[in-house]
């Protein structure tokens, strides 16, 4: 990895400002008064809670409380925020941000926050109640097809797509979700996981198909009216929405020798790129984690959040290692989901204990490699999570026979 420049510089410059690319700027200014701060981004808002998107579908908070930082916030921190600018490359030698409108940002440290974009149906023709849900924009349109919709139909098994078909029941929309796996969350639940999640969702009147995809999407004056399954079932359709991951923003940093692994942004520990004086964090960043022992990506909103404050503190010349355990909680229906550590999504090798308790809806299935805990997913009682993060932490030796023993230990 490259390393730090030995001076301070003073040009900052930081594309995305999401959570990590908006926290390292408040920590560059606080840790240096003078320096010039340029934040980029291709939306037209300052920074917004991208994790209040599904509650404000749900329409139980307003936009207002969605907004995050106003546009007075940088004013006062004397951040330049460029809205509605696309960074289209970026020239090492010359040390040269480029912009699609043709303006040119020189850095003395560059940082790449510029997280991911939802992937699109596979196949789906360009019709105009086909959805995503990633940034306010999209919330802002599913909304207002939803004030036109009976019917909704939501593709893909994971986080997303489940934030959509809660919104869409909430909504009182028909609602069926398609997902090609056995069950939600297929790599990080169990079957027996997988059926809990299923006997939530039809409590809630939400149908769920499993083990099929879209096979044909039937428009009709330039929209979808139904979506034909593989398995053979045709589902009336106003509204349908995809939930079938992200890609990582990274085309634009084509021929700058920067490291790409695992769709991400190659760093460090210290969220330094293979490039001197460029650093990635957030959603982009394929970062090196401790306790995993390799590179990982992250999508959530507690990672961007750490990272963006070590890495604004290391663009300034500090030396401070990404030291934390990822955690992703969200509702699931009237139940709560959590996730934390390395699962077999980020690491294949993991071997795992479960245990279930129907009457209270309480799921708990935790990872392990070797004789270490890494990681674990959590439905409904969260009792003893303290303690597994501490053992995560402080690597505690766990003999594989004493796996059970740690679950229900950690229950009581
Ligand atoms: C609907 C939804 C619900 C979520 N719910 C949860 C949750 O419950 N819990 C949780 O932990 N996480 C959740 N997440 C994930 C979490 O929001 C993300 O992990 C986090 O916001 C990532 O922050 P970031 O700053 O890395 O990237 P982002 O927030 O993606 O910000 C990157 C910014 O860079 C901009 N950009 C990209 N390329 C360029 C370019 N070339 N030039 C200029 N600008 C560019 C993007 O448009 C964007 O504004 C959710 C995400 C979504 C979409």
């Amino acid at each position: 990895m490259a390393a730090l420049t030995d001076s301070v510089s003073r040009r900052f410059v930081i594309i995305g400002n999401g959570i990590a690319g908006t926290t390292a700027a408040e920590q560059i200014r606080k840790g240096d008064p003078a320096a010039q701060i340029t934040l980029v981004t291709n939306e037209p808002y300052p920074l917004y809670n991208r994790i209040a998107l599904p509650p404000f579908l749900k329409q139980k908070v307003t936009q207002q409380k969605v907004m995050i930082r106003s546009l007075a916030w940088h004013e006062e921190r004397a951040i330049q925020l460029l809205r509605e600018e696309t960074a289209v490359r970026v020239c090492v030698a010359e040390r040269e941000v480029h912009l699609a409108s043709g303006k040119v940002l020189p850095y003395d440290v560059l940082l790449i926050a510029t997280g991911g974009r939802a992937n699109p149906l596979p196949g789906a023709a360009n019709l105009r109640n086909i959805f995503n849900f990633q940034t306010l924009d999209d919330a802002l349109a599913i909304s207002a097809q939803i004030e036109r919709s009976r019917h909704a139909v939501v593709v893909g098994g994971s986080y997303i797509s489940y934030e959509l078909t809660e919104a869409f029941r909430a909504r009182g929309l028909h609602t069926t979700w398609v997902m090609r796996g056995p069950w939600f969350l297929r790599r990080v639940l169990d079957a027996e996981g997988g059926a809990l999640v299923d006997r939530i969702a039809a409590h809630h009147g939400v149908e769920v198909i499993h083990g099929a995809e879209v096979a044909e999407v039937r428009g009709k004056d330039g929209e979808v009216r139904e979506v034909v399954t593989t398995n053979g079932r045709v589902l009336p359709c106003d509204l349908l929405g995809v939930g079938v991951g992200i890609t990582r923003n990274v085309e634009f940093l084509e021929g700058t020798g920067i490291t790409i692994t695992g769709g991400g942004v190659m760093t460090d520990e210290f969220l330094r790129t293979s490039v001197p004086n460029i650093f990635a964090a957030g959603d982009v960043a394929a970062y090196f984690d401790r306790y995993v022992g390799g590179h990982i990506t992250m999508g959530t909103w507690d990672n961007a959040t750490n990272h963006g404050k070590v890495v604004g503190q290391n663009m300034l010349g500090a030396h401070i290692p990404y030291d934390d355990v990822p955690t992703y909680s969200t509702t699931l229906f009237h139940n709560r989901i959590m996730a934390f550590g390395a699962t077999p999504e980020s690491n294949p090798e993991v071997e795992s204990v479960v245990w279930l308790d129907e009457a209270s809806e309480s799921y708990r299935r935790l990872f392990f490699h070797g004789e270490r805990l890494v990681g674990g997913v959590i439905i409904g009682q969260r009792k003893g999570f303290p303690k597994l993060l501490d053992m995560i932490k402080q690597r505690t030796p766990v003999h594989p026979s004493e796996r059970a023993k740690v679950l229900t230990e950690t229950l009581q």
